[in-house]
């Protein structure tokens, strides 16, 4: 197939872009060696292509959060999740509080606030925080299709350093948006966020979501079909933190970036992609990861809104 050696020369030529830094919130995340580059597709019938340092392992971070949200629709359904969350783009930054009027809602389950609350839905009402912690890892193994675990490290540091995510989800609790105690949705949400993850992995996982659901290599149905549109939906409005729009407009594909450098599109009925690059650029996605993808759109044609 000439698909890897596409995506190859896609990484070669954005290989000298150096804009940008690597998060520095988190110590261990500030040690990433910025060099790393990859890419990978996974098409809904389970070809998978990659390119770059496609094994290289790092903190899934915020892409985790459509597939709790995903979670949480099938596990206490839609109403009683749109009863706490948005599904409006806040235009803040991820980890501004940005609670809806008169609701304390959080404007969206993409930004951190909204993320808080959505972890303490997974698994149900009932539901520990080992189980909600449990459930979400077993989701996303099940979307990457192999066993996924935690960088420990980053899990530690980031829980140690947590002091903004706790201040939320302590203002969650007193608007009664959570019940539980807020240490502990503070610490699942910093797990949920440390699960390690290749491009691959990512790949098969926004494919899932591309596939209504339904895993491209083991057939199986990991995930409600019903909860997927809203997931894509929301992913289109809130995935690229408050550079939504220019990433609706440049690359148009249902997207989700994280502070570790990598980048998933899941575009329906079709692909999966996923890229990885340290560098943030100012609105904190991948700087080289967000010019692979504009280049994929626009080599291959993957814009949702063309009429072809
Ligand atoms: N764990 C990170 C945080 O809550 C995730 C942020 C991100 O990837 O945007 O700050």
């Amino acid at each position: 197939s000439p698909v890897p050696d596409y995506l190859a020369d896609v990484l070669d030529a954005v290989r000298s872009i150096d804009d940008g830094a690597p998060a520095d919130y988190i110590e261990v995340l500030a040690k990433a060696d910025t060099s790393r580059l990859a890419v990978a597709l996974a098409t809904v019938d389970g070809e998978v292509y990659t390119a770059g340092d496609s094994d290289v392992a790092f903190s899934i971070q915020s892409i985790s959060k459509p597939f709790a949200y995903a979670a949480a629709i099938e596990d206490v359904g839609l109403d009683a999740v749109l009863a706490r969350i948005g599904v409006e783009p806040s235009g803040d930054a991820f980890n501004e509080l940005s609670l809806e009027d008169g609701t304390h809602r959080p404007m969206n389950p993409m930004i951190n606030a909204g993320a808080l609350a959505t972890h303490a839905l997974v698994a149900g009402p009932d539901a520990s925080g080992p189980q909600r912690v449990e459930r979400l890892r077993a989701l996303m193994s099940a979307m990457a299709g192999r066993e996924l675990g935690y960088d420990e490290a980053v899990y530690e540091a980031e829980l140690r350093d947590a002091h903004r995510n706790r201040g939320l989800a302590h203002m969650l609790r007193a608007g009664g948006i959570i019940h539980a105690e807020p240490e502990t949705i503070v610490d699942g949400y910093v797990r949920q966020c440390a699960v390690n993850v290749t491009v691959r992995d990512l790949a098969l996982m926004a494919a899932t979501l591309a596939n209504a659901g339904v895993q491209p290599l083991t057939g199986r149905q990991v995930i409600d079909r019903a909860g997927v549109r809203q997931v894509l939906s929301v992913m289109t409005t809130c995935g690229m933190y408050d550079a939504a729009g220019d990433w609706v407009s440049n690359v148009g594909i249902p997207a989700k970036s994280g502070v570790a450098g990598g980048i998933i599109g899941a575009l329906p009925g079709q692909l999966g992609l996923a890229v990885f690059s340290p560098k943030l650029d100012a609105h904190g996605n991948s700087a080289r990861g967000v010019a692979v993808c504009e280049r994929l759109s626009r080599d291959m044609g993957l814009h949702m809104m063309d009429v072809s």
